[in-house]
Parts: structure tokens; C-alpha cells; sequence
């Protein structure tokens, strides 16, 4: 076993410099939900290059892909993401808050002539304060070095690139599971940065984002407020109603609320529309569904008092993920074999100078993300600015963050791993998460994390029995449970 380690690392360590380039480049071009038209199109490139045949533009999702590789049983997914995130455009490897300017035309080994064309990377005011450059490049990165692997030991089975777009704030992959691409897929591996190493066994959140449009009539109001009705006041009804909700519903869900449109800044003509977006949250997709119920009822409440008609919109939904324990169990033993990430004293110095750039209130949470990522180790993981030792692996908590991938875990067997990229304590989506992407402590962590899911997927392609019987512990898990299916069935993606 120990020989496939050697081998699948050396596939990968061989072409770090590219990885990094490929990785890079995506941060540039910080391309936000469903418009990641670059950084799709240059991972596709790539994938095809080394022989994946790709198909693209999938479940109305222009950036979306699936590159494939092999025949056969069984048939293993990798998803990668590459989405960034609005307003959080952040100079490389700076500890201050400066957003990005406009940099040098970094070539990747397959970029095409006209692409160089094209000039300096686009920026804009996104970053990738989620590490998602990551994500898409670790993964690529991972079927490589598998399809690598299986070329030349003569390998059956399937590997497929899913290229997932937009998981922040719309839920990309989701469409994808509703429109049937994770119907034939054995099994799906996926990563992401975080602050332990770890293979997640644990439920996220489940989701729904939902805005309510409220359409009134205008007038002066002071000369006819009689003839008005408000479409702000009934957002401000429904949010105090939501708010009295919220003594009656579980402990673990959360409601959070935007508004949209406040109907204009004139105080004195009556508001004739108003808009307010909701996010649902609750462990579980069905317990979403219900207080998603409770929430139109108020809405339309707020409509009938304040004399307003509204417009319910779902744009997005996340399920709760299911977690594998037989593909945990693989992936942990390969985090024990790997062992730690090795870091230079200059990788230190760098962490530590983004710690003391950490907001006073993350600096004090430090010590609870320690206790809660590593249990009785969370004194020996404070001594370096990186967490090193796996995390505590009884560790099963509701996590309180939502994300599409737990879609597919409700089809498919999914196993969700956790590296880190970044200084300890550093918090996702932060000006702090971008400045760190490009670092040297980012790259490792991306091709640690591929390592270890073409170890995992290996194990399953030697022994294709253990792909059953991970199917069999979902089906036992979800005990009669099929796929809410939490999209309303003509939904399209979109950005909004
Ligand atoms: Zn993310």
C-alpha cells in the first residue's frame, strides 16, 4: 500500500509548479456565481489535454462540466469548485486590507495563443475568500494523478471532474443533481480548505434562499397617504412577524434576512414595492421545508394587513449532507499515513503574521476552534500557526455552515474532506482568507488534499465491493428517506 502512496504523491508533487499556476490564475480571475466562465474554461482545457473527453454547459449551467475518464464500474466524482465571492477583492499575501489591483498576464502551460491575447488577468471586485481556487485545482490535480495511475496499471473504472459552478449563493450543484448527472455515480469525493485536517462526518445545514417581492400603490405621502399601501411596510411586518417566529421554532435553525429593495429613498412618496430575501437554515432539508411554509404564511399575512400583494421566489436550496462512514473511515487512515504537512520557518513566519492581522474577536475564538476541531489535542494544535494533527475523529457535529454538495450525498455516497490552507483562526469568506490563497501554505494544502482523494478513490477502484457496500450504509442511513428534491421543479439558474 505503501508504494501507491509514493507513486500517487510523486504524480502529483511532479507537477506542483503547474498546479500552483492553474490555481493562481483562477484567484485572479475571481469570477462570482455562474459567471466563472475563465476559470472553467481553463480547467476544462486542462482536463482535456490529458485525455478526459468533456462535456459542458449542463443543467442550464453554462460553466458547468463533466470530464470523464476510463469505463466501467465503478464510477467515481470529484467535485471541484472555482466560484468567488463578491466584495471581497484582497492584494495576495498582504496583511492589511488593500483590494486587488489589475496583475500580470500569468501563463498557464495550456493556455492557449489567444487566450495570452486577452491581456492581464480580470479582476473585479470578487475574491476568493473561500479557497475555491483551490478546491477546483486540488481537484484536478487528484484525477490526474489517478488517471495516471490507472493508465499504467492497467485499472478499471470510472473518473469524473465535476465541474460544479456558483456554490456560493445559489447552490450550483443541486441543479445538477435535479437534471439526473449523478444518477449513473457511484461514489463522490470532494474537499474543502478549513482549519484541521480531517474527513468530515458530520450533517451541514440545509438551505433555502428565498426572496418575497411585495407590490403596493404609490402616493404623496403627505397629500393622499390614504390613497397609498406600503410594500414597506409589509416587509417590515413580515420581518417583525419572522422575528416573533423565532421563539417557536428549533434551536438549531437560523433565519436570516436582507432587504432588497427598500422601495426607493424618498420617505415621502409611499413605497410600491419592496423585496426582502430570505436564507432558511435548519439540519435537516424537511425541517427547511416546513418553516419555509411558516414564513410564506407570514408574508402573506403581512400582505393582507398592509393592503400589498406578494410575489414568492426560491432561488436556491441546499439539503443537509449525509456523511459515509466507510469512505470517512479510508480517508482518515490516509490522513494517519500521510501524516502531517511539513511547513518551512518562512511558512510560519507567514502564518504568524496573519494571525496578528486576525480581528481581535477571531483572535479570542482561537482557542474554542482548537478545543472543537481537535478535542484533547487542542493544546498540542495551538503550538504552530497552522493546525497540524488530524482532527478529533469522534468528532460528529451539526455543522453550521451550509453547502451544495450535500445534495449529492443524498444520491450518491459522499465523502467531504477538510485541509488547511491558511494561518489558524483564519475565518472563511474574510479579506484574511483571499491574502493567504496564493501563499506556498495555500499550494500544500491543495495537493495534500488531492493526495488523499486519489488514495481514497483508489481503494475503491482496487476493491469495487467496498462502492456497494458504501450504497449499502446510505440506503441504511437514509432508512426509507428518498431525495427531497428541495428545487421547485422549473426553476432555473441564475444570478440574482
Ligand atoms: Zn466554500
Amino acid at each position: 500500500m505503501n508504494e501507491y502512496i509514493k507513486e500517487i504523491s510523486e504524480k502529483i508533487d511532479s507537477k506542483k509548479e503547474y498546479y500552483a499556476k492553474i490555481s493562481n490564475r483562477i484567484w485572479e480571475f475571481a469570477e462570482p456565481r455562474f459567471q466563472e466562465y475563465k476559470s472553467s474554461e481553463l480547467l476544462q482545457r486542462s482536463l482535456k489535454e490529458e485525455g478526459f473527453s468533456v462535456r459542458s454547459n449542463l443543467a442550464r449551467e453554462e460553466t458547468a462540466f463533466i470530464a470523464e475518464y476510463g469505463s466501467g464500474k465503478p464510477v467515481i466524482g470529484f467535485l471541484g469548485e472555482f466560484d468567488a465571492l463578491p466584495g471581497l477583492s484582497q492584494k495576495a499575501d498582504t496583511t492589511e486590507r488593500i483590494p486587488a489591483e489589475p496583475t500580470q498576464n500569468l501563463k498557464c502551460e495550456s493556455e492557449s495563443k489567444t487566450e495570452q491575447k486577452q491581456g492581464p488577468a480580470y479582476v473585479n471586485d470578487c475574491g476568493h475568500g473561500c479557497g475555491h481556487q483551490l478546491i477546483g485545482t486540488g481537484t484536478l490535480a487528484s484525477v490526474i494523478a489517478l488517471k495516471d495511475f490507472m493508465k499504467e496499471h492497467n485499472l478499471k473504472g470510472t473518473i469524473r471532474y465535476y465541474g460544479c459552478p456558483a456554490e456560493e449563493n445559489a447552490g450550483g450543484k443541486a441543479f445538477l443533481v435535479r437534471d439526473g448527472y449523478f444518477n449513473d455515480c457511484d461514489l463522490a469525493l470532494c474537499w474543502h480548505p478549513e482549519q484541521g485536517r480531517r474527513a468530515c462526518y458530520g450533517s451541514t445545514k440545509a438551505n433555502f434562499r428565498v426572496f418575497f417581492t411585495f407590490h403596493g400603490t404609490p402616493a404623496h405621502a403627505s397629500m393622499c397617504p390614504e390613497l397609498g399601501r406600503s410594500a414597506l411596510d409589509a416587509v417590515e411586518l413580515m420581518d417583525v412577524g419572522v422575528n416573533y417566529m423565532r421563539e417557536h421554532m428549533i434551536d438549531e435553525a437560523r433565519i436570516h434576512y436582507a432587504i432588497t429593495d427598500t422601495g426607493g429613498d424618498a420617505p415621502n412618496v409611499v413605497q410600491s414595492r419592496a423585496q426582502v430575501l430570505y436564507a432558511i437554515r435548519a439540519p435537516k432539508i424537511t425541517q427547511v421545508k416546513e418553516l419555509y411554509n411558516r414564513v410564506c404564511n407570514i408574508a402573506k399575512g403581512a400582505a393582507l394587513m398592509t393592503e400589498t400583494t406578494v410575489e414568492i421566489r426560491q432561488v436556491a436550496a441546499y439539503s443537509n449532507l449525509i456523511s459515509n462512514k466507510i469512505l470517512a473511515d479510508h480517508m482518515n487512515t490516509y490522513l494517519e499515513k500521510l501524516g502531517p504537512i511539513t511547513y518551512t520557518e518562512q511558512e510560519y513566519t507567514y502564518a504568524q503574521n496573519f494571525q496578528r492581522a486576525l480581528s481581535d474577536q477571531d483572535k479570542k475564538q482561537l482557542p474554542t476552534i482548537a478545543r472543537d476541531y481537535f478535542g484533547p489535542k487542542a493544546s498540542e494544535a495551538m503550538k504552530t500557526p497552522i493546525f497540524e494533527p488530524i482532527a478529533y475523529q469522534n468528532l460528529y457535529s451539526d455543522l453550521k455552515y451550509s453547502t451544495d454538495v450535500g445534495d449529492v450525498s443524498w444520491i450518491v455516497p459522499t465523502v467531504h474532506l477538510n485541509i488547511p490552507t491558511f494561518a489558524a483562526g483564519t475565518a472563511l469568506h474574510s479579506w484574511q482568507a483571499v491574502a493567504q490563497g496564493k501563499s506556498s501554505i495555500a499550494h500544500k494544502g491543495m495537493l495534500y488534499a488531492a493526495k488523499i482523494m486519489a488514495l481514497t478513490a483508489l481503494d475503491f477502484l482496487q476493491n469495487p465491493e467496498l462502492a456497494t457496500e458504501a450504497r449499502k450504509e446510505l440506503t441504511e442511513t437514509l432508512d426509507g428517506e428518498t431525495y427531497p428534491n428541495p428545487l421547485p421543479k422549473d426553476l432555473k439558474p441564475e444570478i440574482w
